[in-house]
């Protein structure tokens, strides 16, 4: 088994975790480090057990990304169509097999932090309206499944052939690839050795001749402006060399009706360049925090600043660890 290391690397979503709230980020990517040891500490146990939890729009989004992708990848020779029926099965198993999973309750010690995977945090937090959620939820999915259905988008992975699909989401799956190979497969080094990670949905070589990036999309409608997919656009062109003029991206928002389902983002290489600058701000912000940046160790958990309480901690998966599980 190869060692462990914790390196510092950059992706989209921690971006958004550390622009978010800083305490966050380092429960995640520090105060949760070694959790798997034997002389970890009950925090340290606690913090990997809620990084593992889920939530309700993250559930949604993952029971329609993981059984497409699957598809995608597994797709026969001469399969033209979408496997809905299939890919929606798989979905409304994995939704409900997540909304009934209630394995601990706030306070409860963690012996092993796997066992928060894929539990809900609202289920942990034993928030009130929980089950109204699931419903809500539950509504969404099946909004996501009809749009997927629909979509002439979601057909593009599997109208082309093989050679022009350059890029599907890496998945764990036992006819697919293991979790390292996932794992690696997610990850690249900028010019300067920095590591990023990204995963875009589909990247592929259309009959135009551009290379078409596609996002799904189950939550909010995105702007023009996102640089989201200036992000995966920057990550294949370091992962497979594919000239950053060549690009083109469209996020597909499933609950959107047809003619407005998919928002088309050009100018790729201004959207990277402006992506690479984040990076550059996000590792020198970084780099100041940590008591030792050559080792990435964060031994000082208070240059990790909390928000005020407001609303983002009341969806936080880690506010019992900030005392702010009743906020
Ligand atoms: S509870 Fe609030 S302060 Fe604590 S990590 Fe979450 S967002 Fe940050």
């Amino acid at each position: 088994m190869r060692e462990l290391k914790n390196e510092i690397a950059w992706s989209w979503s921690r971006d958004s975790v550390y622009r978010r709230c800083k305490r966050a980020y380092y429960w995640t990517y520090y105060g949760s480090w070694g959790w798997w040891s034997e002389d970890a500490s009950a925090t340290q146990r606690k913090a990997g057990f809620l990084k593992a939890l889920s939530d309700l729009d993250r559930l949604v989004g993952s029971s329609i990304h993981e059984p497409l992708a699957v598809a995608i990848h597994l797709r026969r020779p001469g399969e033209r169509g979408v496997p809905f029926e299939r890919i929606a099965t798989q979905a409304r198993e994995m939704f409900e097999r997540c909304v009934r999973l209630a394995r601990r309750r706030i306070g409860d010690g963690v012996d092993d932090a796997r066992s928060g995977a894929g539990q809900l945090a609202e289920r942990y937090y034993g928030s009130a309206d929980v089950e109204e959620r699931v419903v809500q939820a539950r509504v969404k999915l099946e909004s996501n499944l009809e749009g997927l259905r629909q979509s002439p988008y979601a057909r593009i992975p599997f109208a082309h052939a093989a050679h022009d699909l350059l890029w599907v989401d890496p998945v764990a799956h036992t006819a697919i690839m293991s979790p390292s190979e996932t794992w690696d497969a997610q990850r690249t080094t900028l010019a300067d050795g920095t590591t990023i990670y990204g995963s875009p949905d589909v990247v592929v070589k259309g009959n135009d001749g551009f290379v078409h990036i596609l996002d799904w999309k189950t939550g909010r409608l995105s702007a023009p402006g996102d640089l989201q997919i200036g992000a995966y656009a920057l990550f294949i062109h370091r992962k497979l060399g594919t000239p950053l003029e060549e690009m083109k991206g469209h996020f597909v928002h499933f609950l959107a009706p047809d003619e407005h389902q998919a928002v088309a983002i050009d100018a790729l290489a201004e959207k990277a360049a402006l992506v690479h600058g984040m990076i550059v701000e996000f590792l020198r912000d970084l780099g100041a925090r940590l008591t030792d940046p050559r080792a990435n160790r964060a031994d000082d958990i208070e240059r990790f600043p909390m928000i005020e309480p407001g609303p983002i901690c009341a969806r936080c998966k880690f506010r019992e660890l900030c005392g702010r599980a009743g906020v």
